[in-house]
C-alpha cells in the first residue's frame, strides 16, 4: 500500500509535472479560496476572487467591514453565496478580533492546536481547515477531498466507508519519507495531483482509466 501510494505520486507527477498549487497571491487569498471552493468549480472561485480584488476588498479588515449583503454580492459567482458569505465572515471575524488581522498569528502554534482553532469556526470543516493549514500556514496536514476518496477506493487503498480521519492518517503515515519543506511541498503537490486526476480522469460515472496516469496501479481482477 505504502509503495503504491508513493508510486502513484511519481506517475502523476510525471504526467502533470509539479502543479504549483494552491493558486493565490497571498496566504489570505488561499484561505478565502479554501472557503469559497466548497461545492463548486475552481473557475467559479476565481470569478469571485476577481470580484473581491477588483473592488479592492481582498483583505481581512476590508471584508470585516462589509455587510453580509455586500459580501454575498461580491462572492456571488462562487455559488451558495449566502452560506459562503456567512462562513467567510465568521473566519474573518475571528482573524480580525482574535488575531489582529494577522494570519501568521492565527497559524502560529502546533498543527493540532491551530487545526482545532480553525475547526472551531462555524462553517470551517476538516477539508477547509487542512487546505488552509497546508497551503497558507505551512503546516503538515494532508488534505482529503472527494477525489481522494474516489481514487483510493477504486484502487482498493481504502473502502467506501473510510472516513476523513482514516484517509488522512493513511496518507500521512504512508507519505512520510521526507521532512521539513520537502515534506510540505510533497503533500501540497500530492493533493494537487489527486485533484488533477480526479478532475480530468476519475469521473464519478465513467472513469477514463485508459488515459489516466494511475492505470498501472488499478487492482488486478482475480
Ligand atoms: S480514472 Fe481509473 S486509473 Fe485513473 S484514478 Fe480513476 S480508477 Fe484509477
Amino acid at each position: 500500500m505504502k509503495r503504491d501510494l508513493r508510486k502513484a505520486y511519481r506517475l502523476m507527477h510525471k504526467h502533470f509535472g509539479h502543479r504549483n498549487w494552491w493558486p493565490g497571491d497571498s496566504a489570505f487569498e488561499v484561505c478565502v479560496g479554501a472557503i469559497l471552493t466548497q461545492n463548486t468549480s475552481w473557475k467559479n472561485v476565481e470569478h469571485a476572487i476577481t470580484n473581491l480584488k477588483a473592488a479592492k476588498f481582498l483583505s481581512p479588515r476590508k471584508i470585516y467591514k462589509l455587510s453580509h449583503k455586500e459580501l454575498a454580492q461580491l462572492i456571488r459567482p462562487a455559488g451558495y453565496f449566502n452560506i459562503k458569505a456567512k462562513r467567510l465572515g465568521n473566519f474573518v471575524n475571528v482573524l480580525v478580533e482574535k488575531h489582529g488581522d494577522s494570519l501568521k498569528r492565527m497559524m502560529n502554534g502546533s498543527t493540532p492546536i491551530v487545526r482545532n482553532r480553525l475547526l472551531s469556526i462555524n462553517g470551517i470543516g476538516p477539508e477547509t481547515a487542512d487546505s488552509m493549514l497546508l497551503y497558507a500556514g505551512n503546516h503538515h496536514s494532508f488534505v482529503i477531498d472527494a477525489y481522494t476518496k474516489r481514487i483510493f477506493s477504486r484502487h482498493d487503498w481504502c473502502n467506501e466507508k473510510s472516513d476523513y480521519d482514516e484517509l488522512q492518517s493513511l496518507c500521512e503515515s504512508s507519505l512520510n519519507q521526507k521532512s521539513g519543506p520537502q515534506q510540505l511541498d510533497y503533500w501540497q503537490d500530492y493533493h494537487a495531483q489527486l485533484v488533477g486526476v480526479g478532475n480530468r480522469y476519475c469521473k464519478p460515472r465513467t472513469p477514463l482509466c485508459n488515459e489516466c496516469p494511475l492505470k498501472a496501479l488499478l487492482p488486478t481482477e482475480s
